[in-house]
């Protein structure tokens, strides 16, 4: 059985609902670019660069474009650019080590407590800039049950799993009843105590979070949704929605970004994203990633530095529930580490030099006493 996304919203015999019309509206391949307000030039490289890495967006989110401007940062993320071919020394196919830690097909192990589990490599979306572009181009294939199961056997012979996370590829590309099934199977193991799920469908086609869909996942596992908004721009009425449905399941929802030069490397649209997630949707700023080394993505990657000068301004400017986490994803398996400039700069003895927001170091002296 192949149940994505793409094949349930082309069967003719399904009445249309409103994300299929969405998907249908939108580009589904690279001959659909041919359709879009672009000069000839720019079809031509964009569908140049189509050919290397997929290409798909949602009618809804194509209408957030401002075709009259040729950096439009929502434009920036979805129409390929011939930036992407230009591959830099340093960049790597599997930046963060999913392969490394792939003890069977679909699963990747990486710490003790959690692991990663693609029910498919297909997306609502195909972002330019996605770190697993390689793995999405190369394996590329949809849910079906037989593919997933030594995933879900390594799971139930490790009790020390406790959050299984569906990422991908979009989770919530698959049809209502994959997900019945993924979240069944899962359930099912007395150990797994959550179930996250990766995923830009709130971003990009957000008429997908149905009542219906939203019931599929409920159960005995709290759920997260740990959304990929990256742009304020993106925080539409439907977007607002999608995440009011959620919410109203009982689902704990977070946001990661990445830090993307020409989209959102700019203190104010940073702090605007933060803000609106928190107060508008209700969504957690959780990670700020730095660009990983995904082939083709010096063109969108910001330096460490800049990195950090931005979020040491956003840490002054937002309450710490806006504020998100500043990480990198090490190669080789090195996890996500904080990348935020430390505040300590020295100590001696009990007493540690530590910076304010307001840049003025003052002393502070630990005063702890035994038990
Ligand atoms: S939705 Fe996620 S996995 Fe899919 S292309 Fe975008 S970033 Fe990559």
């Amino acid at each position: 059985m192949t149940s994505d996304l793409k094949d349930a919203a082309m069967d003719a015999r399904a009445p249309d609902t409103a994300w299929q019309a969405d998907v249908r509206a939108g580009v589904r391949h690279v001959r659909d670019l041919a359709a879009l307000p672009l000069s000839p030039a720019e079809r031509a490289a964009a569908q140049e660069a189509a050919a290397a890495h997929k290409v798909r967006i949602p009618k809804a989110y194509l209408d957030l474009i401002d075709w009259n401007d040729p950096n439009d940062p929502i434009r920036a993320q979805v129409i390929p650019s011939p930036d992407e071919l230009v591959a830099t020394e340093g960049e790597l196919d599997d930046p963060i080590g999913d392969h490394e830690f792939s003890p069977v097909p679909r699963l990747t192990h990486r710490h003790a407590d959690r692991v990663l589990l693609f029910p498919t490599y297909q997306c609502a979306v195909y972002c330019r800039f996605c770190f697993r572009k390689e793995s999405l181009t190369s394996i590329g294939r949809g849910y079906t049950r037989e593919a997933l199961e030594p995933a879900l056997a390594y799971i139930a012979g490790h009790p020390e799993i406790r959050e299984v996370i569906l990422t991908g590829g979009d989770p919530l590309s698959l049809p209502d009843k994959a997900l019945a099934e993924i979240r069944a199977r899962i359930e099912a193991l007395p150990h797994v105590r959550l179930l996250r799920i990766h995923t830009r469908v709130p971003v990009a086609l957000p008429s997908r979070i149905t009542a219906g869909l939203v019931a599929t996942l409920q159960g005995r596992l709290l759920v997260t949704v740990v959304t990929h908004f990256n742009h304020p721009r993106e925080i539409t009425g439907e977007a607002e929605t999608a995440c009011r449905t959620m919410r109203q399941a009982g689902f704990v929802l977070l946001n990661q970004s990445v830090l993307l030069k020409g989209v959102n490397d700019n203190v104010e649209v940073l702090e605007e994203l933060c803000r609106e997630l928190m107060y508008r949707l209700g969504v957690k700023p959780y990670y700020l990633h730095h660009g990983d080394l995904a082939r083709g993505m010096a063109h969108r990657r910001a330096t460490i530095e800049e990195g950090q000068t931005l979020v040491a301004e956003l840490r002054a400017r937002l309450s710490g529930i806006c504020n998100p986490t500043y990480v990198i994803d090490l190669p080789d398996g090195g996890g996500k580490v904080p990348l935020a400039a430390s505040h300590i700069e020295g100590r001696e003895g009990e007493t540690w030099r530590i910076r304010g927001q307001d840049g003025v170091v003052r002393a502070y002296t630990e005063v702890a006493t035994d038990l």
